[in-house]
Protein backbone atom coordinates (compact mmCIF):
# COMPACT_ATOMS: atom_id res chain seq x y z
CA UNK A 1 0.00 0.00 0.00
CA UNK A 2 1.12 3.87 -0.86
CA UNK A 3 2.58 5.20 2.45
CA UNK A 4 0.67 7.91 1.79
CA UNK A 5 -2.57 6.67 1.73
CA UNK A 6 -1.55 3.96 4.31
CA UNK A 7 -0.76 6.83 6.70
CA UNK A 8 -3.82 8.57 5.61
CA UNK A 9 -6.32 5.61 6.50
CA UNK A 10 -5.46 5.29 9.61
CA UNK A 11 -5.28 9.20 10.55
CA UNK A 12 -8.98 8.62 9.14
CA UNK A 13 -9.42 6.03 11.34
CA UNK A 14 -8.62 8.14 14.62
CA UNK A 15 -10.63 11.08 13.43
CA UNK A 16 -13.42 8.95 13.06
CA UNK A 17 -13.13 6.91 16.11
CA UNK A 18 -12.60 3.46 14.71
CA UNK A 19 -9.73 2.83 17.45
CA UNK A 20 -10.54 -1.05 17.36
CA UNK A 21 -10.77 -0.62 13.16
CA UNK A 22 -7.50 1.57 13.59
CA UNK A 23 -5.64 -1.38 16.04
CA UNK A 24 -6.57 -4.49 14.24
CA UNK A 25 -6.13 -3.29 11.07
CA UNK A 26 -2.33 -4.38 10.10
CA UNK A 27 -2.68 -7.67 11.09
CA UNK A 28 -5.87 -8.52 10.13
CA UNK A 29 -5.35 -7.46 6.38
CA UNK A 30 -2.27 -9.06 6.29
CA UNK A 31 -3.95 -12.44 7.26
CA UNK A 32 -6.59 -11.47 5.29
CA UNK A 33 -5.63 -11.11 1.99
CA UNK A 34 -3.29 -14.60 2.53
CA UNK A 35 -6.64 -16.09 3.08
CA UNK A 36 -8.19 -14.32 0.02
CA UNK A 37 -10.90 -12.98 1.89
CA UNK A 38 -13.13 -10.92 -0.55
CA UNK A 39 -13.70 -6.91 0.65
CA UNK A 40 -17.09 -7.33 1.98
CA UNK A 41 -15.56 -10.06 4.44
CA UNK A 42 -12.71 -7.74 5.67
CA UNK A 43 -14.76 -4.53 6.06
CA UNK A 44 -17.72 -7.10 7.72
CA UNK A 45 -15.14 -8.06 10.17
CA UNK A 46 -13.46 -4.77 10.78
CA UNK A 47 -17.08 -3.50 11.64
CA UNK A 48 -18.05 -5.90 13.44
CA UNK A 49 -14.96 -5.89 15.89
CA UNK A 50 -15.13 -2.51 16.32
CA UNK A 51 -19.16 -2.75 17.04
CA UNK A 52 -18.46 -5.61 19.60
CA UNK A 53 -15.36 -3.73 21.03
CA UNK A 54 -17.68 -0.56 21.69
CA UNK A 55 -20.59 -2.56 23.30
CA UNK A 56 -18.25 -3.94 25.91
CA UNK A 57 -17.06 -0.53 26.78
CA UNK A 58 -20.21 1.01 26.58
CA UNK A 59 -21.19 -1.87 29.25
CA UNK A 60 -18.31 -1.42 31.13
CA UNK A 61 -19.09 2.41 31.75
CA UNK A 62 -22.68 2.35 32.71
CA UNK A 63 -22.13 -0.90 35.14
CA UNK A 64 -19.55 1.96 36.39
CA UNK A 65 -21.38 4.37 36.91
CA UNK A 66 -24.90 2.44 38.06
CA UNK A 67 -22.54 2.78 41.40
CA UNK A 68 -24.05 -1.18 42.10
CA UNK A 69 -21.54 -2.04 45.15
CA UNK A 70 -21.01 -5.87 44.66
CA UNK A 71 -21.85 -7.64 41.05
CA UNK A 72 -24.35 -10.08 41.86
CA UNK A 73 -25.84 -12.03 39.03
CA UNK A 74 -29.46 -13.89 38.38
CA UNK A 75 -27.31 -17.03 36.56
CA UNK A 76 -25.70 -17.64 40.30
CA UNK A 77 -29.24 -17.63 42.32
CA UNK A 78 -30.21 -20.52 43.60
CA UNK A 79 -33.88 -20.69 43.19
CA UNK A 80 -34.54 -24.00 44.15
CA UNK A 81 -33.12 -22.40 47.52
CA UNK A 82 -36.13 -19.98 47.37
CA UNK A 83 -39.29 -21.92 46.54
CA UNK A 84 -41.50 -18.95 47.04
CA UNK A 85 -40.01 -17.17 44.59
CA UNK A 86 -42.33 -17.92 41.37
CA UNK A 87 -39.93 -18.63 38.63
CA UNK A 88 -41.91 -17.31 35.85
CA UNK A 89 -42.06 -13.97 37.38
CA UNK A 90 -38.81 -14.05 37.47
CA UNK A 91 -38.39 -15.13 34.21
CA UNK A 92 -40.93 -12.35 33.10
CA UNK A 93 -38.72 -9.84 35.11
CA UNK A 94 -35.56 -10.89 33.19
CA UNK A 95 -37.13 -9.87 29.95
CA UNK A 96 -36.97 -6.26 30.77
CA UNK A 97 -40.40 -5.86 29.49
CA UNK A 98 -41.23 -3.59 32.83
CA UNK A 99 -38.33 -1.32 31.63
CA UNK A 100 -39.95 -1.09 28.38
CA UNK A 101 -43.41 -0.53 29.89
CA UNK A 102 -41.77 1.63 32.89
CA UNK A 103 -43.35 -0.40 35.33
CA UNK A 104 -42.15 -0.91 38.84
CA UNK A 105 -40.88 -4.03 41.00
CA UNK A 106 -41.27 -4.43 44.78
CA UNK A 107 -39.07 -7.09 46.51
CA UNK A 108 -40.59 -7.53 50.00
CA UNK A 109 -39.05 -9.95 53.37
CA UNK A 110 -36.84 -10.16 55.55
CA UNK A 111 -32.69 -10.07 55.60
CA UNK A 112 -31.20 -12.43 53.67
CA UNK A 113 -33.29 -13.62 51.49
CA UNK A 114 -31.61 -12.64 47.87
CA UNK A 115 -33.56 -9.46 47.64
CA UNK A 116 -30.19 -7.11 46.98
CA UNK A 117 -29.00 -9.78 44.86
CA UNK A 118 -32.00 -10.16 42.71
CA UNK A 119 -32.55 -6.28 42.11
CA UNK A 120 -29.26 -6.27 41.60
CA UNK A 121 -28.79 -9.24 39.01
CA UNK A 122 -31.81 -7.11 37.17
CA UNK A 123 -29.63 -4.37 36.71
CA UNK A 124 -26.73 -5.77 35.63
CA UNK A 125 -29.02 -7.05 32.73
CA UNK A 126 -30.66 -3.87 32.28
CA UNK A 127 -27.06 -2.60 31.80
CA UNK A 128 -26.54 -5.19 29.38
CA UNK A 129 -29.39 -4.56 27.18
CA UNK A 130 -28.39 -0.78 27.03
CA UNK A 131 -30.29 0.50 29.59
CA UNK A 132 -28.54 3.05 31.95
CA UNK A 133 -29.40 1.75 35.95
CA UNK A 134 -28.49 3.42 39.32
CA UNK A 135 -27.92 1.72 42.55
CA UNK A 136 -28.36 3.29 46.08
CA UNK A 137 -29.91 2.73 49.33
CA UNK A 138 -33.52 4.44 50.13
CA UNK A 139 -31.04 5.96 53.69
CA UNK A 140 -28.02 6.99 51.33
CA UNK A 141 -30.44 8.64 48.36
CA UNK A 142 -32.21 10.84 51.32
CA UNK A 143 -29.63 11.92 53.17
CA UNK A 144 -27.46 12.96 49.69
CA UNK A 145 -30.82 14.76 48.67
CA UNK A 146 -30.67 16.69 51.72
CA UNK A 147 -27.26 17.48 51.44
CA UNK A 148 -27.66 19.00 48.25
CA UNK A 149 -30.38 20.87 49.02
CA UNK A 150 -28.57 22.59 51.80
CA UNK A 151 -26.00 23.36 48.98
CA UNK A 152 -28.71 24.48 46.45
CA UNK A 153 -27.72 21.82 44.49
CA UNK A 154 -31.11 19.66 45.01
CA UNK A 155 -31.97 19.77 41.12
CA UNK A 156 -28.58 18.13 40.46
CA UNK A 157 -28.70 15.43 42.98
CA UNK A 158 -32.30 14.92 41.99
CA UNK A 159 -31.19 14.77 38.20
CA UNK A 160 -29.35 11.45 39.40
CA UNK A 161 -32.63 9.58 40.78
CA UNK A 162 -34.89 10.34 38.54
CA UNK A 163 -32.87 10.03 35.11
CA UNK A 164 -31.78 6.32 35.00
CA UNK A 165 -34.01 4.37 32.84
CA UNK A 166 -33.62 1.85 36.06
CA UNK A 167 -33.56 2.92 40.19
CA UNK A 168 -32.50 0.61 42.34
CA UNK A 169 -33.92 1.67 45.93
CA UNK A 170 -32.50 -0.90 48.64
CA UNK A 171 -33.09 -1.24 52.29
CA UNK A 172 -36.27 0.70 52.46
CA UNK A 173 -37.54 0.97 55.85
CA UNK A 174 -34.11 -0.73 57.51
CA UNK A 175 -33.78 3.14 58.85
CA UNK A 176 -36.86 5.63 59.14
CA UNK A 177 -37.21 8.80 57.07
CA UNK A 178 -37.52 12.29 58.86
CA UNK A 179 -39.97 14.62 56.97
CA UNK A 180 -37.48 16.64 55.32
CA UNK A 181 -36.31 13.24 53.89
CA UNK A 182 -39.69 11.65 53.60
CA UNK A 183 -41.11 14.99 51.04
CA UNK A 184 -37.28 13.93 49.30
CA UNK A 185 -38.17 10.73 48.79
CA UNK A 186 -41.59 11.66 47.22
CA UNK A 187 -40.54 13.50 44.91
CA UNK A 188 -38.10 11.08 43.25
CA UNK A 189 -40.95 8.91 42.99
CA UNK A 190 -42.90 11.16 42.19
CA UNK A 191 -40.61 12.11 39.32
CA UNK A 192 -40.49 8.94 37.87
CA UNK A 193 -43.65 7.57 38.05
CA UNK A 194 -44.69 6.67 34.61
CA UNK A 195 -41.18 7.75 32.75
CA UNK A 196 -38.59 5.09 34.48
CA UNK A 197 -38.80 2.00 35.89
CA UNK A 198 -37.99 1.45 39.66
CA UNK A 199 -36.84 -1.16 41.90
CA UNK A 200 -37.35 -1.43 45.89
CA UNK A 201 -36.54 -3.71 48.29
CA UNK A 202 -37.83 -3.68 52.14
CA UNK A 203 -38.15 -5.82 55.04
CA UNK A 204 -41.01 -3.66 56.01
CA UNK A 205 -44.33 -4.52 54.65
CA UNK A 206 -46.76 -1.88 53.07
CA UNK A 207 -48.53 -1.63 56.39
CA UNK A 208 -45.50 -0.31 57.32
CA UNK A 209 -44.62 2.35 55.31
CA UNK A 210 -46.23 5.01 57.20
CA UNK A 211 -43.97 4.56 60.00
CA UNK A 212 -40.65 4.54 57.59
CA UNK A 213 -42.13 7.93 56.05
CA UNK A 214 -43.63 9.06 59.62
CA UNK A 215 -46.69 10.25 57.82
CA UNK A 216 -49.55 8.18 56.45
CA UNK A 217 -50.92 10.43 54.01
CA UNK A 218 -47.52 10.61 52.24
CA UNK A 219 -46.91 7.31 52.24
CA UNK A 220 -49.94 6.59 50.71
CA UNK A 221 -49.56 9.08 47.96
CA UNK A 222 -46.00 7.28 47.51
CA UNK A 223 -47.53 3.68 47.24
CA UNK A 224 -50.72 4.44 44.96
CA UNK A 225 -47.35 5.74 42.67
CA UNK A 226 -45.01 2.99 42.67
CA UNK A 227 -48.05 0.53 42.88
CA UNK A 228 -49.82 1.57 40.00
CA UNK A 229 -47.83 -0.54 37.64
CA UNK A 230 -45.93 -2.72 39.42
CA UNK A 231 -44.67 -6.27 40.22
CA UNK A 232 -44.75 -7.40 43.77
CA UNK A 233 -42.52 -10.28 44.70
CA UNK A 234 -43.23 -11.30 48.58
CA UNK A 235 -40.16 -13.76 49.35
CA UNK A 236 -40.97 -15.86 52.21
CA UNK A 237 -37.82 -18.14 53.48
CA UNK A 238 -34.92 -18.46 55.68
CA UNK A 239 -32.00 -16.51 55.20
CA UNK A 240 -29.24 -17.90 52.50
CA UNK A 241 -26.53 -16.10 54.73
CA UNK A 242 -27.69 -18.12 57.79
CA UNK A 243 -29.05 -21.12 56.19
CA UNK A 244 -25.55 -21.52 54.28
CA UNK A 245 -23.24 -21.08 57.76
CA UNK A 246 -25.48 -23.17 58.95
CA UNK A 247 -24.68 -25.95 56.25
CA UNK A 248 -21.21 -25.05 56.53
CA UNK A 249 -20.75 -25.88 60.56
CA UNK A 250 -22.36 -29.10 60.42
CA UNK A 251 -20.37 -30.02 57.23
CA UNK A 252 -17.35 -28.84 59.27
CA UNK A 253 -18.50 -30.69 63.15
CA UNK A 254 -19.15 -33.83 60.82
CA UNK A 255 -15.55 -34.23 59.22
CA UNK A 256 -13.68 -33.07 62.38
CA UNK A 257 -16.07 -36.10 64.32
CA UNK A 258 -14.95 -38.61 61.75
CA UNK A 259 -10.68 -37.43 62.26
P1 LIG B 1 -31.28 -9.41 51.39
O1 LIG B 1 -31.01 -8.24 50.51
O2 LIG B 1 -32.63 -10.01 51.21
O3 LIG B 1 -30.96 -9.12 52.83
P2 LIG B 1 -29.02 -10.50 49.96
O4 LIG B 1 -29.46 -10.41 48.56
O5 LIG B 1 -28.04 -9.50 50.43
O6 LIG B 1 -30.26 -10.55 50.96
O7 LIG B 1 -28.44 -11.98 50.20
C1 LIG B 1 -27.49 -12.25 51.25
C2 LIG B 1 -26.34 -13.06 50.66
O8 LIG B 1 -26.80 -14.35 50.31
C3 LIG B 1 -25.76 -12.44 49.40
O9 LIG B 1 -24.38 -12.72 49.36
C4 LIG B 1 -26.50 -13.19 48.29
O10 LIG B 1 -25.73 -13.25 47.10
C5 LIG B 1 -26.70 -14.56 48.89
N1 LIG B 1 -27.95 -15.22 48.49
C6 LIG B 1 -29.18 -14.99 48.99
N2 LIG B 1 -30.08 -15.83 48.47
C7 LIG B 1 -29.43 -16.59 47.57
C8 LIG B 1 -29.81 -17.63 46.68
N3 LIG B 1 -31.08 -18.10 46.64
N4 LIG B 1 -28.86 -18.17 45.87
C9 LIG B 1 -27.59 -17.73 45.93
N5 LIG B 1 -27.15 -16.75 46.76
C10 LIG B 1 -28.05 -16.17 47.58
MG1 LIG C 1 -30.23 -6.39 51.08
Amino acid sequence: MDSVVYSRLHSNLAIMKLNTVDSILDSYLESAISEEKSFTEILDYLMDQELKARTASAIEQRTRLSAIPVKKYLDDFDFSFQPSIDKNVVKELRSLRFINNTENIVLLGPAGIGKTHIATGLALEAIRAGFSAYFTTGHKMVEKMKRAAHRDWLDRAMAVYSRPKLLVVDEIGYLPLDREGANLFFQVVSNRYEKNSTIFTSNKNFGEWGEILCDDILASAVLDRILHHCTVVNIKGDSYRIRNRARKMSEGSRKGGSE
